[in-house]
């Protein structure tokens, strides 16, 4: 088990909930446009937001923007060790640097003296872009790993342990192996991720792989998905991977993939009945299903479901129908019990 760390009000590691990670995609300086980003991406579920610190400009944004959202701030920064001590003394909950980048060593002590005054954690890490010359000799995996570990060492070495490591590759399998050689290397709670993921399905199947993977395996203390776009999407769909392996609680909608028996329009309903659940924090499992044929008996797991039939629609609660409906009012009867069932109005 990864040790304990704070971050701003939230605690990673140890039997902590897993946290979902994402990072803002608006230019630091427009202060508005990044508040109202992340306060979007924290209603969403994301609990830590990552923001860019590229200039000196953007560290007079950092302040505002911390003053104005209620959940911590991780300050990006590369290479420029002023900007990183900027960063924490502007209300930064935990910083992302490698002192490896930083250059001298008076420097980066300098960063870790303001990093303990604050009781700021550093990030560091490693990417598959990112790993170091003595290494090359070694595994993919593990030269990412001793890539990361080395960073590791160089915060140990001035004595400082408030320490989160990310070990990134676009590469599914290097990111598990890597993090899989962390984790039984040290205990410092991992940030774990398939970087550049890419676009559309293909980076929601390696992030879901990647991270799946990792957290099956009880490693990874936060999560990111990363895709290109908007950001929201990436909580949206770690939210997806935490359910789906009962870290997160929260609504599930399952439909069955639609035949040439289907009935009614499976995806169309299954997204509304999805979109209407967003913000809904019960766990809930709600069923979409083409026909009779196998609909009742293989929603009957759900709490709630609906099935096509000939003519017209049954919808089920706890596997025995409840009502019989014209296909036309299905969406407002479903919705209908589904209020029902949550003892309460949607709002
Ligand atoms: S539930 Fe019915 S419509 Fe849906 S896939 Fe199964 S058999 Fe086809």
């Amino acid at each position: 088990m990864s040790r304990i760390i704070k971050i701003g009000n939230v605690e990673i590691g140890g039997n902590n909930p897993i946290v979902i990670q994402s990072m803002t995609n608006t230019k630091t300086a427009d202060v508005n446009a990044t508040i109202s980003q992340i306060r979007a991406l924290s209603s969403a579920g994301c609990g830590i937001v990552r923001v860019s610190v590229p200039d000196f400009e953007s560290i007079k944004s950092l302040k505002e923007i911390v003053k104005n959202v209620k959940i911590p701030i991780v300050a990006d920064i590369h290479f420029d060790y002023r900007l990183a001590i900027e960063s924490i003394k502007a209300g930064a909950s935990k910083i992302r640097i490698n002192p490896g980048n930083i250059g001298a060593d008076w420097k980066v002590r300098e960063v870790v003296r303001v990093a303990k005054e604050y009781g700021v954690p550093i990030r560091v890490g490693a990417n598959s872009g990112s790993i170091k010359k003595g290494y090359t000799h070694l595994q993919k995996a593990e030269a990412l790993a001793e890539s990361a570990l080395e960073e590791v060492r160089i915060l140990e070495s001035m004595g400082f342990d408030r320490i989160v490591i990310s070990a990134k590759s676009s590469s599914v399998m290097e990111t598990i192996e890597a993090n899989v050689y962390i984790h039984s290397k040290v205990d410092y709670p991992l940030h774990i991720g398939v970087t550049e993921a890419g676009v559309g399905e293909s980076a929601i199947v390696k992030s879901s792989i990647g991270i799946g993977a990792l957290l099956i395996k009880g490693i990874g203390d936060t999560i990111r998905v990363s895709m290109a776009g908007d950001p929201i999407k990436e909580v949206l769909i770690a939210k997806e991977i935490l359910k789906s392996l009962g870290k997160l609680k929260g609504p599930q909608v399952i439909a069955c993939p639609t035949c040439a028996r289907t009935e009614i329009e499976v995806e169309v309903l299954a997204k509304e009945v999805t979109e209407w659940l967003e913000g809904i924090d019960e766990e809930l499992t709600v069923a979409v299903m083409g026909c009779v044929v196998n609909g009742i008996g293989e929603g009957k797991h759900a709490d709630i479901g609906v099935t096509g039939t000939k003519d017209q629609a049954v919808i089920f609660i706890k596997g025995k129908i409840v009502e019989q409906v014209e296909k036309g009012k299905l969406k407002e009867r479903f919705f209908f019990h589904l209020e029902n069932l949550l003892g309460r109005k949607k709002t």
